[in-house]
């Protein structure tokens, strides 16, 4: 019997010292922070699932990498480690490859960053995959067994793959039972990417291609996280729910059918479809996160989703009016960007009927096409490695301020729009909100 280590680099990163202290001082940062952390790895549960059954295996969220953490690991005695980590956590993925191949233990590294990266990442791992690991894992496996691992593998549909993409009600139901008691909220994906490719947008295309899940398939995992857990809190792990061409009654009977309450992120639009709208909140949705991203400039590629912003708000109007309270995001720092714009930007978010915000600065993720757009104009900034691309720091010279501006800024927007006031506020509108749902959905359970 061979076993596998499966280990996500989970948790927030700031770097930033004075918008670090700032963020451990907010409640209303810390709270989303610790909800974003304890997510489970998705895509690791699901390859747990895709195992041969002479493999066992493990689950270690690690937030920091730490020897007792390591020996936990080493304690299981795998074969193979597979670890999943985000562009802000990938140097510490590193350290923990290298210090996990000290001890002769072989490593293997997914995900967005290795997909954008993987001639780096096989400089620290055994093995690099790019694209959705699911499609070549039994492969992999196979060659772990004799002994022929390869450096790099690009899984179907992947550009320059040429294997045939597997169907996704042919991948494996993710390993939830792996999680033992650890999960306040579980993840389920019915879709992958998006149909719209913003500029700024890593999830969206990079690994592989638009792919909508069939309700039968979304049953299924339904039905494997509440054999764990009656009434589930699940966080939808899509990029756009509502953005394909599937019908939206299949999705939703599924989703009220489970009793979960459930989150996700879609884009605005959903606010103009009474399909949609009319069953959101009877099916337990209790929030949507969208995107509005920057109000100062227009990003190529969001095709559909660019609009007025007060066309915006009243889509957001009618989705709250309809029982589901919306996280809207938004993006500081782009093109056009000044002390003034970010000022009126905290204005605007004052006065708005936003059940919850979220506020972060633009990020040039590798792979996107605003990171080509930055790194081609010269306007990188140099000594910030990978571990600056949290979302919280600036990563590049922005075009109308000095980056210790951009930084002022945002950390004076943070304190506005993170204060107790201003989310004491956003609480009492969430309140009004569900109780408006809850009152189509038959329940008097508070979602918190
Ligand atoms: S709509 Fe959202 S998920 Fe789709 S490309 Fe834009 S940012 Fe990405």
């Amino acid at each position: 019997m061979s076993h596998v280590a499966f280990v996500p680099l989970t948790g927030f990163r700031l770097r930033e010292q004075e918008m670090a202290a700032l963020g451990m001082s907010l409640p209303g940062l810390g709270a989303r922070a610790t909800a974003v952390g304890q997510l489970p790895a998705l895509g690791l549960l699901t390859l747990a699932g895709g195992l041969p059954d002479d493999w066992s295996c493990s689950y270690h969220p690690v937030d920091i990498v730490s020897a007792e953490r390591i020996n936990e690991i080493v304690a299981t005695r795998p074969d193979l480690v597979a670890v999943s980590a985000l562009t802000a956590s990938v140097q510490e993925a590193y350290e923990l490859s290298r210090r996990l191949r000290q001890e002769g233990i072989t490593t293997i590294i997914g995900g967005l960053h290795a997909t954008t990266s993987p001639a780096e990442a096989s400089q620290h791992f055994d093995c690099v995959v790019t694209g959705n690991a699911e499609s070549i894992w039994p492969t992999i496996l196979a060659d772990h067994d004799r002994g022929e691992l390869r450096p790099i593998y690009k899984a179907a549909d992947t550009p320059g793959s040429h294997q045939r993409f597997s169907e996704p009600d042919k991948w494996p139901l993710p390993r939830f039972d792996l999680l033992g008691d650890r999960p306040h909220r579980f993840t389920l994906q019915t879709q992958k990417g998006c149909p719209f490719a913003c500029e700024f947008c890593g999830a969206s295309r990079l690994l592989g291609r638009f792919t909508e899940k069939p309700a039968a398939r979304i049953r299924d995992e339904l039905a494997a996280i509440t054999a764990i857990r009656r009434r589930p809190l699940i966080e939808l792990a899509d990029d756009n729910t509502f953005a394909g061409s599937r019908s939206s009654d299949e999705l939703l009977q599924a989703l009220s059918d489970s009793g979960a309450r459930w989150f996700t992120e879609a884009d605005w639009r959903i606010g103009e479809r009474p399909d949609v709208l009319q069953r959101l909140a009877e099916s337990g949705c209790l929030q949507v996160l969208m995107g509005i991203e920057s109000i100062v400039f227009r990003y190529p590629g969001m095709g559909q989703k660019q609009s007025e912003l007060a066309r915006i708000v009243d889509a957001v109007e009618a989705i709250q009016s309809a029982g589901v309270a919306v996280n809207a995001c938004f993006i500081v720092g782009a093109d056009g960007e000044t002390r003034e714009s970010i000022d009126r930007l905290v204005d605007f978010i004052e006065r708005s009927p936003f059940a919850e915000v979220q506020l972060t600065l633009q990020t040039p993720f590798p792979g996107t096409a605003l990171y080509q757009r930055l790194q081609r104009s010269g306007r990188l900034i140099d000594n910030r490695d990978w571990s600056f691309y949290t979302l919280f720091d600036v990563t590049y010279q922005p075009d109308q301020m000095t980056v210790e501006e951009l930084e002022a800024g945002f950390r004076s927007a943070v304190s506005r729009v993170f204060n107790n006031a201003a989310c004491d506020r956003r609480a009492a509108i969430r309140d009004e909100i569900w109780s408006r749902g809850f009152s189509k959905k038959g329940s008097a359970t508070c979602p918190s």
